[in-house]
């Protein structure tokens, strides 16, 4: 399990909505320990995922008019509330979170301190896949329909993540 989230004091944003900073960035990963190869394969990665984290970041100015909150932790930009809890639930069938890329989504903080780890091996898996990701998705879940298996829970991507990191 990863460190607990600490609270941070809010700041307000010319949007006049509120961004959480967390301390911990992506520079870090110098720190700790990494080697300049693996640094280099992790931009790759990012660059690689970049189409649906560009997705993702439309959430962004949109859960920030709509009363959301958007923080940076362990690399990654998470949303709650806002456009991005109406989309989750409204449009994804009530799911607790989702991740776009390097973006997560989720319905409250709660969800995001909740569900982390786990779309971070999403996060892993985008960065295998790239703009490929959603549609391999896609054809899992349609594969597991045709077979007459649950689309979700016997979903190849989400036995890895449940694998690692079940909820
Ligand atoms: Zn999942």
């Amino acid at each position: 399990m990863g460190e607990p989230n600490e609270p941070r004091p809010d700041q307000p944003t010319a949007a006049g909505s509120v961004v959480d900073v967390a301390t911990k960035s992506a520079a870090g990963a110098a720190e700790s320990g990494m080697t300049a190869a693996q640094i280099a394969l992790r931009s790759l990665g990012y660059t690689w995922a970049s189409p649906n984290t560009i997705l993702g970041l439309c959430f962004v100015p949109l859960s920030l008019a709509s009363g959301g909150r958007v923080r940076y932790e362990r690399g990654a930009l998470e949303v709650h509330g806002g456009a991005a809890k109406w989309f989750l639930q409204k449009v994804c069938g009530g799911v607790c979170a989702m991740t776009l890329g390097h973006v997560i989504l989720a319905v409250d903080r709660a969800a995001l301190d909740h569900c982390r780890n786990h779309e971070h091996v999403h996060m892993e898996q985008y960065m295998r896949w790239g703009p490929f990701f959603l549609p391999m998705y896609g054809l899992s879940s349609y594969m597991c329909l045709r077979k007459g298996k649950n689309p979700y829970l016997e979903n190849y991507f989400e036995i890895e993540a449940y694998g690692k990191f079940p909820l």
